[in-house]
């Protein structure tokens, strides 16, 4: 049997080697568009690769993937972030974890990740060509089954018995999923930081806060909230909290062109009243210090500053001085301060594209196509996508190793 899989990015290339792997008789032959293969790896989590995330229990992995978490839930009962360290280790890379779960290889260098993949598949067998860009895929079918020509842009063709589109989140593999059929959910970015000006921000750059609550009104009815780190950034705001509200707000943030009312509680285990009765306290005993000299809550002093100043407190005030309504402002401030989001920044370690394949139209205990027979599907191409930590290449991981693990006609137990 020809099994042929259309990209050599993580999906593609690990269904290729898991069916190489199974010991079947079968030929596997993965074209490559570009002269890079896994090019998308080399590039990862700023050219260290972050691989997965250590997190090992399926029903808490799931909740990182905005979209495709209730298919994802089997695949992963299968191969999730445990078996891609074992597999690596068992090909003689390490990965080591990081103190927020994200994964890497030891060397620190994505390098050793493509180098260990290219050398499994090649030591299988696995044939790899590159520089062969898939134009068209015809099915012909006798009822029971399908047999496939796949169509290069230099005017070849290649016969297939199973063919795998694994093109990640190219237009042109979602052309040639739809060709045959299959409906595509809109493609938009996910993974991005948000760009709003703010007096409050201005000159901040590069200041963090550990935890902080945010909250996404976008004009609708649901508003999206997410506790993480956040960083204020040149543009705006990023770091893991925003980051997070961008993929699971990447629909909704994309129908409001970007433009949406995000409201920061730098004090997430703290609420108005709580801030305002420590103000109480403050002012009682230190009433000859200035409000603005010491920061309360571990609040960075620069931006301790913005927020007095915003609550229209002046530079001498003293916490004996301060009124009913400046404590309030100031309580706000730290609480429910509010900011215009204008846009959508780069966040450059990681991106992903939310939609694609209609997951509806995918049978995830094999990633076989329920629309036309023989036709897997794997990776990025499908409309699944985590958010950042390791999530998105361990979907591709999962998705390729089980497609592979059908085309070559292993069963999922084996
Ligand atoms: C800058 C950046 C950093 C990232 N860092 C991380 C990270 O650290 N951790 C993480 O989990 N995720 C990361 N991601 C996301 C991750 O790279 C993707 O989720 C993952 O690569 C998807 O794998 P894939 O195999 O589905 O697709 P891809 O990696 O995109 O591979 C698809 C391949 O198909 C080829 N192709 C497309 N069309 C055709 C065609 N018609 N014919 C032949 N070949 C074709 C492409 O050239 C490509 O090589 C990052 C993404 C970016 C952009």
């Amino acid at each position: 049997m020809h099994i042929v899989i259309v990209g050599c990015g993580p999906a593609g290339i690990f269904a290729a080697i898991r069916v190489a792997e199974t010991g079947s008789q079968n030929r596997v032959t993965v074209l490559e568009a570009t002269h890079e293969p896994l090019d998308k790896v080399r590039i990862s989590g700023g050219g260290r690769c972050n691989v997965t995330h250590n997190c090992f229990d399926p029903v808490e992995l799931v909740k990182h993937y905005p979209r495709g978490h209730k298919e994802l839930r089997g695949p992963f009962s299968f191969f999730q972030p445990r078996d891609i360290v074992e597999f690596f280790l068992r090909h003689g890379v390490k990965l080591k974890s990081e103190p927020d779960g994200r994964m890497f290889p030891i060397t620190d260098s994505s390098q050793t990740i493509i180098d260990c993949l290219l050398s499994v598949a090649k030591s299988l067998g696995v044939e790899i060509r590159l520089g062969k860009r898939v134009k068209t895929i015809t099915v012909t079918s006798d009822g029971n089954s399908s047999r496939f020509i796949i169509g290069l842009y230099t005017d070849e063709s290649i016969a297939a018995d199973r063919v795998m589109i694994a093109s990640g989140s190219s237009p042109q593999g979602y052309r040639l999923a739809e060709s045959v059929g299959h409906t595509i959910v809109p493609c938009v970015p996910s993974l991005f930081t948000f760009k709003a000006k703010d007096e409050r921000l201005n000159d901040l750059s590069g200041i963090s806060f550990s935890r902080v609550r945010l909250q996404l009104d976008t004009g609708g009815n649901k508003k999206l909230s997410q506790t993480g780190p956040l960083l204020i950034t040149h543009w705006g705001l990023s770091g893991p909290a925003v980051l997070k509200l961008s993929a699971w707000g990447a629909r909704t943030l994309n129908e409001c062109r970007y433009k949406a009312k995000l409201t920061v509680n730098f004090l997430p285990e703290h609420d108005m009243e709580s801030v305002y009765n420590e103000f109480l306290l403050r002012k009682k005993r230190h009433p000859r210090k200035r409000v603005v000299s010491q920061p309360l809550f571990d609040i960075p002093k620069r931006y301790w500053t913005r927020a007095t100043a915003a609550a229209g407190i002046i530079d001498t005030l003293l916490w004996a001085n301060i009124s009913k309504v400046a404590l309030t402002a100031l309580a706000q401030q730290l609480t429910t301060a509010t900011f215009l989001v204008t846009g959508k920044g780069i966040f450059k370690e990681e991106f992903v594209t939310a939609g694609g394949v209609s997951l509806k139209e995918v049978d995830f205990r094999t990633m076989q196509s329920r629309i036309c027979p023989g036709l897997y599907f794997g990776g990025e191409v499908l409309d699944i996508d985590g958010v950042t930590g390791g999530f998105n290449f361990q979907s591709s991981w999962t998705t390729g190793w089980i497609a592979g693990g059908s085309m070559g006609g292993t069963s999922l137990k084996n």
